[in-house]
């Protein structure tokens, strides 16, 4: 294959709440030699105060997000947690179609859903040392309450179960260890072979 009509990789990451998935795609994203594009998910919950629109997700509310079901605009989407979250095809085809790469957080019924989909993808999970350390971490981040957080930690143990579906699970009990890892697989993915 030619530079010319080379096709962008679809790079998923996966994770818990609380994980850390945000703060690796920051740093993988702020490497230009990744030649990375974030994919911004649309999402029905509630936007945090240190989130921007349009930046982290495009906000939106439940009669838009399922207008937009209709109108076939999601690559996938899927209820977390009671609210929706999707893939937008216009974050992802365009960038792809000119060889841009993607990366993508999702939960693990959008990953297996994107997987199915593109033939250049990569799953990547990110775990945690056990659910006390989530639930630390989730705490500590303070953007949900407690019934919340329990809510998260019982998805985040579906989700465990789920990871042995993925290409790589990652643990990030030193963010720059877990960073170091990644950034092997993802050079070693993004190679043109
Ligand atoms: P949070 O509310 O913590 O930002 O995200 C909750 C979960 O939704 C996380 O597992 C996150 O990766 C996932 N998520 C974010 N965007 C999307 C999306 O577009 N599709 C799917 N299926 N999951 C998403």
């Amino acid at each position: 294959m030619t530079l010319k009509n080379r096709l962008g990789k679809f790079i998923v990451i996966s994770g818990p709440s609380g994980v850390g998935k945000g703060t690796i795609c920051n740093i993988l994203l702020s490497k230009k030699e990744n030649n990375l594009s974030y994919s911004i998910s649309m999402t029905t919950r509630k936007k945090r105060i240190y989130e921007k629109n349009g930046v982290d997700y495009y906000f939106t509310s439940r009669d838009n997000f399922k207008k937009r079901i209709l109108n076939n605009e999601f690559l996938e989407y899927n209820l977390y947690n009671k609210e929706y979250y999707g893939t937008l095809k216009t974050e992802v085809l365009d960038k792809i179609n000119k060889g841009i790469n993607v990366i993508s957080e999702l939960d693990v019924n959008g990953a297996e859903k994107i997987k199915n989909n593109f033939k250049d993808c990569i799953l990547i999970y990110i775990t945690a040392p056990n659910i006390e350390e989530l639930r630390r971490r989730l705490i500590k981040r303070g953007t949900e309450n407690k019934e919340e957080i329990e809510q998260r930690l019982k998805i985040a143990i579906y989700e465990e179960k789920e990871k042995i579906n993925y290409d790589y699970v990652i643990m990030n009990d030193n963010l720059e260890i877990a960073i170091e890892k990644i950034q092997i697989i993802i050079k070693n993915f993004l190679i043109d072979k």
